[in-house]
């Protein structure tokens, strides 16, 4: 088994050894998917993993524009379109100093798994640019969309490639997009997700991911027989995803102490509240603040500048911030700390060793592609609303998503429960997100 493994993965670096993103996350699927083909006939021999970590296509484009100084900026935009066998390429728009073709790729390969595991018709897909928004006027955030979009819209559309959100991407940037892809086609239709209310936006889609994140921890928590009840929870980030994480558990009766941004998290001993929460938003949201500006209103809490909050004690830790944020050395100060329950709001948080680390401890762990699969699976119901031209409550969007969160939870476990009854969540993923896309690509013939 390991000389499958070690021959895929030889070839995989072979043709992208300056990846290192996109290899972290082709070699955490690689171990658990590879054994699931070998001992199935239909899909050994096929090469079809080595086919799913090939991109069907990777656009990268000029993007050109003015500051408010008159000065002309150039920065540099992809779409990578990774697959599309069943569904349009579907995944987010990632706008980060740090984006480059290895993370968009590792991005769209778990997107592909994702998608598959929320059982909606969605193929994966990841764009962004390495413009930073931090700093940026409305004006330059609205020129800077609008030609990206001046060259993105030739690749897109409702049933080819459906863009949202991600990191720098929230719902001002989707409307700049939208309005100039509106422009260019002379069509309204459902072309990015994420959209306000008022132009075929869904309720719930700026929580879902959060929410989402927070309703499979409850279910991994429900597998014995616990609860978020008076638990207490440590969140990185302060973003989209972070924002609703806390929300949603706090309404569920959790106790969250944490949030964090690139400068450093702030700890409050005596909890995060709505009204500390509605905080948070107006200085993240409105101000574009950092989140040490917390502390002037909230002065009992501290500011721990440059550092990640996993040396807080608590029983669940929930990563909402970026990639490669939670390493070994945190995984275990969480785990000698009691932590039971980590659940990834963002993509791949924690590195290859700190996985190992809860999976020896065989604490409860849910790989984001799992856990916050709720964003695209209510991007998913965006799309339907738009093709029905209907919408939905916030009542009814909200139970699809409890639903489509607890149907990947049964998933996990249908291909991830060990022996030993421990639920192995990254091998329950891999293998439910591939099967569902690897069929389909066998039915459609080498393409
Ligand atoms: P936002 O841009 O809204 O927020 C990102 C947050 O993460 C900010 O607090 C930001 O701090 C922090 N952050 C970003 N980069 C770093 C870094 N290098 N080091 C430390 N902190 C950092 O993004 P989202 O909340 O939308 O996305 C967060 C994560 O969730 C990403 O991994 C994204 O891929 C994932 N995700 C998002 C979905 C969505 O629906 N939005 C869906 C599924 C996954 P700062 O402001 O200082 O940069």
């Amino acid at each position: 088994m390991k000389n499958n493994i070690d021959a895929f993965l030889d070839l995989v670096k072979e043709r992208n050894g300056h990846e290192p993103e996109f290899l972290q996350a082709v070699e955490e699927v690689a171990e658990t998917v590879i054994p699931y083909i070998v001992k199935h006939d239909i899909y050994y021999g096929k090469n079809i993993l080595l086919r799913m970590v090939e991109p069907e296509r990777l656009i990268s484009f000029r993007i050109s524009w003015v500051d408010d100084q008159g000065e002309i900026q150039v920065n540099r935009g992809y779409r990578v379109q990774m697959n599309s066998a069943i569904g349009p390429y579907k995944g987010g728009l990632r706008f980060h100093p740090t984006v480059n073709a290895s993370i968009l790729k590792f991005l769209a390969f778990e997107q592909v798994f994702k998608n598959s595991l929320t059982t909606l018709p969605m193929g994966g897909g990841k764009g962004g640019s390495d413009f930073d928004p931090k700093g940026k006027s409305d004006n330059e955030i609205m020129r800077f969309c609008h030609a990206f979009m001046s060259e993105l819209f030739r690749h897109i559309g409702p049933n080819t490639d459906v863009p949202a959100g991600d990191i720098g991407v929230g719902g001002r940037e989707i409307g700049f997009l939208f309005g100039m892809y509106k422009k260019l086609r002379n069509e309204f239709t459902g072309v990015l997700t994420g959209k306000g209310m008022s132009w075929g936006g869904s309720l719930i889609r700026p929580e879902a991911t959060g929410y989402g994140t927070v309703y499979f921890a409850e279910k991994m928590l429900s597998t014995k027989g616990d609860d978020l009840k008076s638990k207490s929870v440590v969140v990185s980030g302060s973003g989209n995803v972070a924002q609703f994480a806390v929300e949603k558990s706090l309404q569920l009766g959790a106790k969250v102490l944490t949030m964090s941004d690139s400068s450093g998290y702030i700890y409050d001993a005596d909890g995060i509240n709505t009204e500390k929460l509605a905080h948070v938003m107006e200085l993240k949201n409105v101000k574009r603040a950092r989140i040490g500006e917390y502390i002037k209103k909230y002065p009992n809490a501290e500011f721990v500048k440059g550092k990640t909050p996993w040396e807080v004690k608590c029983d669940i830790a929930l990563p909402c911030a970026t990639q490669n944020e939670l390493n070994e050395g945190d995984a275990n100060t969480l785990l000698s700390n009691g932590c039971i329950c980590v659940s990834e709001g963002a993509n791949m948080p924690s590195t290859k060793d700190a996985i190992t680390a809860f999976h020896k401890a065989k604490i409860l762990f849910a790989p984001g592609k799992a856990s916050n699969a709720g964003g695209v699976a209510t991007s998913g119901l965006e799309m339907t609303q738009n093709s029905l031209r209907f919408n939905w409550t916030r009542e009814e969007v909200d139970d699809k998503l409890k639903d489509i969160m607890s149907n990947i939870h049964d998933s996990c476990i249908e291909y991830g429960k060990e022996e030993d009854g421990y639920i192995d969540y990254v091998k329950g993923a891999n293998i439910a997100g591939f099967v569902k896309v690897a069929d389909a690509m066998l039915a459609q013939g080498i393409v």
